[in-house]
């Protein structure tokens, strides 16, 4: 698609332009050549020595990237006899991070969906304590396909037309939050409210919100944290019944229940 990702590109030479540069980035959707366009692009531009708008191509940092001889670029990807990104990958990365670079890291996680959990966690922990000098770049298809824990750590871009399907796991987590703050219903029903709406996609997307708020609620219960905070004893009870709840939402929505009616019943119940 192409021309599909100039907005994107100019969104991070403006924080390039005024070193604004974040630890970690999440591309989602799109095709995968797209993606995979758009994370070179950036790999590429964050070396550049004479970067405008675009990484020059001529410059000894960019032509060692094109060379394939950049030390400080590492690319992760699936091995072929696998059907997953080790956690064995990522901690060997982890190790390589501890080198000091010559001058700054630039990891690319291709098919970072394909990193199993074991993997998402071991990377969870360089997301929350940063390598000073190293910048993450993870490809994603789908938003699902990472952690919602994971996800909330990097800045994110949605390729192409994919920003509804992708914005699921951001509303997971806002619901989540309202359970854990004990939030009305109204506004556990507004997080929703764009769902409920859809006319087309709705049930699919239900289900895409409901997959990630099981998930998030799962990994809640068993750490005991959300975004970095300790949940009190008195909370974290309340969050079995609520992932029950999920699940229960869940399979009214597939027996073919109204989606509108099983999410507002879901926000009465959690
Ligand atoms: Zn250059």
């Amino acid at each position: 698609m192409p021309g599909s990702n100039d907005k994107i590109k100019r969104m991070l030479s403006d924080g390039m332009v005024s070193g604004r540069t974040s630890h970690a980035y999440a591309f989602i959707g799109g095709s995968r050549d797209s993606r995979l366009e758009l994370g070179r692009w950036f790999a590429q531009s964050l070396f550049c020595s004479s970067f405008k708008g675009g990484p020059c191509g001529e410059c000894l940092p960019c032509r060692k990237f094109l060379h394939g001889n950049q030390e400080d670029y590492m690319v992760i990807s699936k091995p072929d006899d696998r059907e997953s990104i080790l956690k064995e990958q990522i901690l060997s990365l982890i190790d390589r991070l501890m080198i000091k670079p010559f001058e700054r890291y630039v990891v690319l996680i291709e098919d970072a969906q394909l990193m199993n959990a074991a993997a998402q966690n071991k990377l969870l922990k360089t997301l929350e304590e940063p390598v000073s000098d190293a910048v993450m770049i993870l490809l994603s298809d789908r938003a699902e396909g990472l952690l919602p824990t994971v996800l909330s750590r990097c800045v994110r871009f949605y390729l192409d037309d994919d920003q509804s399907e992708a914005s699921e796991a951001d509303t997971a987590g806002r619901f989540v939050y309202s359970i854990l703050t004990k939030a009305p219903y109204y506004k556990k029903r507004d997080a929703l409210s764009d769902i409920i709406a859809d006319k087309d996609s709705s049930r699919q997307r239900a289900e895409a919100f409901l997959d990630s708020t099981e998930e998030l609620l799962l990994k809640v219960i068993k750490e005991r944290r959300f975004s970095g905070r300790a949940v009190s004893d008195a909370t974290w009870e309340t969050l079995i019944p609520a992932a029950e709840e999920v699940r229960n939402c869940r399979k009214n929505i597939r027996q073919l229940h109204s989606v509108a009616y099983s999410l507002k019943q879901l926000c009465l119940r959690v």
